[in-house]
């Protein structure tokens, strides 16, 4: 018995929806959907879903609003946005707002298919080790994501928690492209993904350091990328 990943899909267009549903399907996902932002919202918050794939026009209720309602309740939820290519500034927006991922119309159902398999990948991959410690003043359990940081209760996305993992493990300045490649999945980053790194250092970094303008554990290396200062 294999038991299928759950993927609920958030679209108001008929025809995208029906060709993202086939090909989910095809792809062994088991695939609810909803064509309205606030149903999609009553069946996010009802259901236990891997991914979530969410239009940011919809009736009733926009995809920035779902997704913010989604994180007021889960912070791990999986999300990624429906965006339309042009709108960098629906992009900085989704992502600002909580969303993991986006990927922009017309996409390619290859690379959406990759993106929402790396998002299982490393979410599963993450229940191997419960609990990321930085140093003495930080530690993060990685199942409910939630941390202490100098004492006090600090609460994580699971992307955050990835890209820490991953520069703690590294150890080393590691550049935005491969970040991109290693924790989002993508194969041709473009600058407006860039974009969508620098903002999770930002959010990152008002986390976990005392002062987020002059960080002294998430440092950037010019040229090279981030580098969590904690092993040394
Ligand atoms: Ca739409």
């Amino acid at each position: 018995m294999t038991i299928k990943p759950k993927l609920l899909i958030i679209e108001d267009e008929a025809a995208i929806l029906r060709g993202l549903t086939d090909l989910f399907i095809f792809h062994g996902f088991d695939v609810s959907s909803e064509q309205d932002g606030l149903k999609g919202l009553e069946a996010a918050l009802s259901g236990k879903y891997d991914c979530i794939l969410l239009d940011v026009m919809l009736p009733s209720m926009d995809g920035f609003s779902v997704c913010n309602e989604i994180r007021k309740v889960s912070r791990e939820q999986s999300i990624i946005m429906l965006t339309a290519k042009s709108s960098e500034a629906d992009i900085i927006n989704g992502l600002t707002l909580g969303a993991d991922d986006y990927i922009a119309k017309p996409f390619s159902v290859q690379e959406l298919v990759l993106r929402v398999k790396t998002i299982l990948r490393r979410t599963g991959w993450d229940e191997e080790r419960e609990s990321l410690t930085l140093n003495e003043n930080i530690s993060i359990d990685k199942n409910n994501l939630s941390g202490i940081v100098n004492g006090k209760e600090v609460v994580f996305t699971r992307r955050e928690v990835d890209i820490l993992a991953y520069l703690h493990r590294q150890n080393r300045p590691v550049s935005r492209s491969e970040l991109l490649s290693e924790i989002w999945g993508y194969s041709q980053p473009n600058l407006i993904d860039t974009r969508t790194v620098d903002i999770h250092i930002a959010k990152l970094r008002k986390k976990i350091e005392s002062n987020s303008k002059a960080p002294k554990l998430l440092q950037t290396f010019r040229g090279e990328g981030y580098k969590l200062m904690v092993n040394s």
